[in-house]
């Protein structure tokens, strides 16, 4: 049962998310899980479609103001309008409020987005359930019931988790149940339903639309974000990971080290052996060191044969027992059976008192440096005016 469970999965997921691999599927059920990175720039997109959305409603809002004028009686067409004015200013507030770009604030916006009509449309429902409409009227009181359906379908343009959208329909479904509630005696209960039983399709639909969209974004941004020659991160990615680490641990108060690591006598295999073979070694040593990482730790090709590994909550003193167990695990063989070697410089951002990722970085590479004179081969961790601490030569 267990196995036909599991294959029926990979089948499923297989079909679902394109370019995904089926241990990364969770992540289209939950945000947890995401990398900064990636949930950064969903959050920026999310809150770009809140504003293109608020400035479309602020918009298309006031307009049919003029119809329900024309075809609504009174005092009816008067109180749509002051709630159509009431939803237009709420629009425009979104649309202006500025705040940092972080996945809560996010979610923040498209909630508001989405309260601002589901409580109009409560209150609208409320307000023509008083008067029995015919004619005109009729029709452009029945345009209000469609807002709901609207709304799950607007769902869609988002690229969001299954937790995600079910927490965002639920509301409207919900808003849907009020409506019908406060209406009781006079509902009619088949049509009610069915209405209901739609909105949870298109919702359905939505939410479809939306993992499919956060597959497609995972599958570029990891693409984006990675060296083709290593799977490391690459330069520019990486230098946006270390910054927001730096940030979460500026402000969590936790240790954040970075080691530098440069392959010793690199140029020579590519003299000897040709670049080629150079390729194969720098992408055996990342691959390499990406195994000994803990989850969490970030390995970034700085450039050339040079690495920096990002290893957050750990100290330096925690680093060089890391980079030791790296170190012992080896980097792999050169072209002559000889261990391929690298001088590693480390730095702990508490420890220097540094309040710029770059700073850090500097630290780090001329420790890499002084290893490097010391011999190549070892990890120095302090700064040079002091006893040097670094590890033994293990090769
Ligand atoms: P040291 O121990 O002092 O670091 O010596 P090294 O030879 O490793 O350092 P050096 O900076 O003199 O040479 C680095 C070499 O790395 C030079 C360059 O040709 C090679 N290199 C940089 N990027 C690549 C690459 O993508 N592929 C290959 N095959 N070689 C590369
Ligand atoms: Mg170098
Ligand atoms: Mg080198």
């Amino acid at each position: 049962m267990t196995i036909f469970q599991s294959s029926t999965w990979v089948k499923l997921l297989g079909l679902l998310p394109g370019e995904l691999n089926p241990n990364e599927a969770g992540w289209l059920a939950l945000p947890q899980h995401h990398m900064p990175l990636m949930s950064n720039r969903r959050a920026q997109m999310i809150m770009n479609r809140v504003r293109l959305f608020a400035s479309l409603f602020a918009v298309l809002t006031p307009l049919w103001m003029f119809v329900d004028l024309l075809a609504l009686p009174n005092p009816l067409a008067w109180q749509l309008s002051l709630l159509r004015l009431g939803a237009t200013g709420c629009f425009v507030f979104i649309l202006y409020y500025r705040m940092e770009v972080t996945l809560f604030n996010a979610w923040r916006g498209m909630a508001m987005l989405f309260a601002i009509p589901t409580l109009f449309y409560v209150i609208s429902y409320l307000l023509l359930a008083r008067y029995h409409l015919s004619g005109v009227s009729a029709a452009v009181g029945t345009g209000y019931a469609f807002l709901p359906f609207v709304l799950l379908a607007g769902l869609a343009i988002f690229p969001l988790t299954l937790l995600e959208s079910a927490a965002f329909a639920a509301p409207i479904l919900i808003a849907h149940v009020i409506a019908g509630y406060f209406q009781f005696p006079v509902v009619d209960w088949p049509s009610f339903w069915g209405a209901f039983w739609l909105q949870g399709l298109i919702a359905g639909v939505a939410a479809l639309a939306g993992v499919c969209q956060l597959a497609f974004m995972i599958a570029l941004v990891q693409q984006a974000v990675r060296d083709p020659l290593t799977g490391a991160f690459s330069r520019r990615s990486g230098e946006e990971v270390l910054e927001l680490q730096f940030i979460l641990a500026g402000r969590s108060g936790s240790p954040f080290s970075v080691a530098f690591i440069d392959i010793d006598h690199f140029k020579a295999v590519n003299d000897q052996y040709g670049h080629q073979q150079g390729d194969v070694l720098l992408k055996q040593f990342a691959q390499t060191l990406t195994q000994g990482l803990r989850k969490g730790d970030v390995l970034v090709r700085w450039g050339g044969e040079e690495f920096l590994l990002l290893l957050p909550n750990i100290d330096c003193q925690q680093a060089m027992h890391a980079l030791q167990r790296l170190r012992r695990n080896g980097f792999g063989l050169r072209p002559d059976r000889t261990p391929l070697t690298a001088s590693i410089g480390v730095a702990d951002m508490l420890e220097e008192g540094c309040n710029d990722w770059r700073r850090l970085v500097e630290i780090a590479d001329q420790r890499m440096y002084v290893a490097k004179q010391q011999g190549r081969n070892r990890v120095i961790a302090t700064a040079g005016n002091e006893p040097p601490v670094s590890q033994p030569v293990l090769a």
